[in-house]
C-alpha cells in the first residue's frame, strides 16, 4: 500500500479545518458518518446549476442529461462492487432502506413460512435486526442469532448448529460498526448456499475500507450507505442478484416502477426500476458515484492501511491507560476502537473529549443486544478515516488520558 498524503487529502475536506471549543477539530466519528470531499460537493453544484430535471421520461435536454448521469452513476457503482449487471443496483436511501427492501420483498414473496428460520448475529446494527423481526412476525419464521465470543467475533461452531435445511435467510454485517470486527462472511455465505438460504450482507462499514466484489462473494444481497464512504446522507444502494430480484414481487408502488397502469390491473417495470418507485434522489446518486471515484483515486487498499496504522498508534497509547478496556480484539478488524474506562461513564468521557475538540461517539451504537451481551450500556468509539493523521491519533490518546484524570 502507498502512504497517503494527508495534507493534500485534507485540503479536499474543508470541514476539517475548524476549531471546536477553541481546539482544532479531530474528527473520529467516521463510522457514524464520514466527511465529504470537494469533488462530491461540486457534483451537487453542477447538477443544480446545470441539469436539474426529473429522469427517464422527460422529452427535453435537461431530463436527458439528468437521466444519463443518473444511469452512469448506477453503472459506475455496479463496476465499483463488480456487479455482473447494472440492473442489479437499486438506489436506496442507505443500508436501513436497503435491508427493509430485502426483508419486505422476501416476506411478500410467500416463500418464507412458519417452518423457516432466519439467522442474524449478535453483532448486528438495529437496522439488520428489526426488519428481520418484522418479517418473522409476519411469516411466523423463527429468528436465530449467532452468539458472539468475548473477543467480539462470531461463534462459528454455534452458527454451524443454528443453520439447517429450514434456514431461509442469513443476514450479517461485513464489519461491525460498534467493535470493528471483520466477520467471516465468505464462510457464512458458503454455509448458507449449502442449504439454499438467501444471503444478505450489511456492508455499511466495509464499503469505505475494503474492495467489495459481489461476484466473488456470491451473496444474493449486499447493502451500502453513501454517507459512510464520503458521499452524501440519504444515499445508498442495494445490490441484488438478477435471478432473485426478477422473481421477487415489488414492494413500494408508484411512478417509475410500473409498465402499464389500469384500474383493473398494473404491470410492473423491469429491473432496476421495479424497485425504484417515485422520483429518486437523483443528485444524491450522482454524488454517491463521485464519492466512489474519490475513494478509488486514493485507493481502498491505501486507505485501509493508513487507517490501520492510525488505529494501532491509538490502541497502543490507550492500552497504557490504567483501567481502560477495549471491546472487540479480533485480529481482523477495521480502524474502530470501542472502549470503556473503570469508574468513568462513556458519556462523560465523550463530553470532555468534545470540549477538547475531539469528536467520538458514545452510547450503544444502535447495537443494544450487543451491549447487553457484554453487560454494558455503551462504549466510547473512535473510528478513523483517510484524512486522519498520526498527530491526531496521538492527540486523541493524550486528550483521553487528560479527560480520565479529570473524571477520576
Ligand atoms: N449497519 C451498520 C453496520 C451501520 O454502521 C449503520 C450505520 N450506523 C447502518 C447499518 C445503518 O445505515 P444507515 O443509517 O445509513 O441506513
Amino acid at each position: 500500500a502507498q502512504a497517503l498524503d494527508t495534507t493534500a487529502i485534507r485540503a479536499d475536506f474543508p470541514i476539517l479545518d475548524q476549531q471546536v471549543n477553541g481546539q482544532p477539530l479531530i474528527y473520529l466519528d467516521n463510522a457514524a458518518t464520514s466527511q465529504t470531499p470537494l469533488s462530491v460537493l461540486a457534483s451537487y453544484e453542477q447538477y443544480y446549476k446545470g441539469y436539474n430535471a426529473n429522469i427517464h421520461r422527460g422529452a427535453h435536454k435537461l431530463a436527458r442529461e439528468a437521466t444519463e448521469k443518473f444511469e452512469a452513476a448506477r453503472q459506475n457503482l455496479a463496476r465499483h462492487i463488480n456487479a455482473a449487471d447494472d440492473r442489479e443496483i437499486i438506489f436506496t436511501s442507505g443500508v436501513t432502506d436497503s435491508i427493509n427492501l430485502v426483508a419486505n420483498i422476501l416476506s411478500l414473496s410467500g416463500e418464507i413460512t412458519a417452518d423457516h428460520n432466519v439467522i442474524i448475529s449478535g453483532l448486528e446494527h438495529h437496522s439488520n435486526i428489526v426488519p428481520w423481526q418484522m418479517l418473522c412476525e409476519r411469516t411466523g419464521a423463527e429468528l436465530r442469532v449467532i452468539p458472539i465470543l468475548d473477543n467480539g467475533t462470531f461463534d462459528m461452531p454455534a452458527f454451524d448448529q443454528l443453520i439447517d435445511k429450514n434456514t431461509a435467510v442469513v443476514s450479517v454485517n461485513h464489519y461491525s460498526n460498534s467493535l470493528g470486527t471483520r466477520n467471516p462472511i465468505e464462510d457464512i455465505i458458503a454455509a448458507a448456499k449449502k442449504v439454499d438460504a438467501y444471503t444478505c450482507i450489511d456492508g455499511a462499514q466495509s464499503a469505505p475500507h475494503e474492495r467489495i466484489d459481489v461476484q466473488s462473494l456470491d451473496c444474493d444481497f449486499y447493502t451500502i450507505s453513501g454517507h459512510k464512504m464520503y458521499g452524501p446522507t440519504g444515499t445508498g444502494l442495494l445490490y441484488g442478484r438478477t435471478q432473485v430480484l426478477e422473481k421477487m414481487p415489488p414492494w413500494r408502488g408508484g411512478g417509475e416502477m410500473i409498465k402499464l397502469v389500469t384500474f383493473e390491473k398494473t404491470t410492473y417495470n423491469e429491473l432496476p426500476f421495479k424497485y425504484e418507485a417515485g422520483t429518486p434522489n437523483i443528485e444524491g446518486a450522482i454524488a454517491f458515484s463521485a464519492a466512489a471515484d474519490y475513494v478509488n483515486q486514493i485507493g481502498l487498499e491505501n486507505i485501509a492501511a493508513h487507517e490501520r496504522h492510525l488505529a494501532k498508534i491509538a490502541t497502543e497509547g490507550l492500552l497504557e491507560i490504567d483501567g481502560l478496556r477495549i471491546y472487540g480484539t479480533a485480529a481482523e478488524k477495521a480502524a474502530v476502537i470501542s472502549f470503556l474506562v473503570d469508574g468513568v461513564h462513556h458519556y462523560d468521557l465523550g463530553t470532555l473529549l468534545d470540549q477538547m475538540g475531539v469528536a467520538v461517539r458514545t452510547g450503544h451504537h444502535c447495537c443494544q443486544p450487543l451491549m447487553a451481551r457484554f453487560g454494558i450500556t455503551g462504549t466510547v468509539r473512535a473510528s478513523f478515516a483517510m484524512y486522519n493523521t498520526e498527530q491526531e491519533a496521538e492527540a486523541f490518546v493524550k486528550s483521553t488520558q487528560r479527560a480520565i484524570n479529570m473524571l477520576r
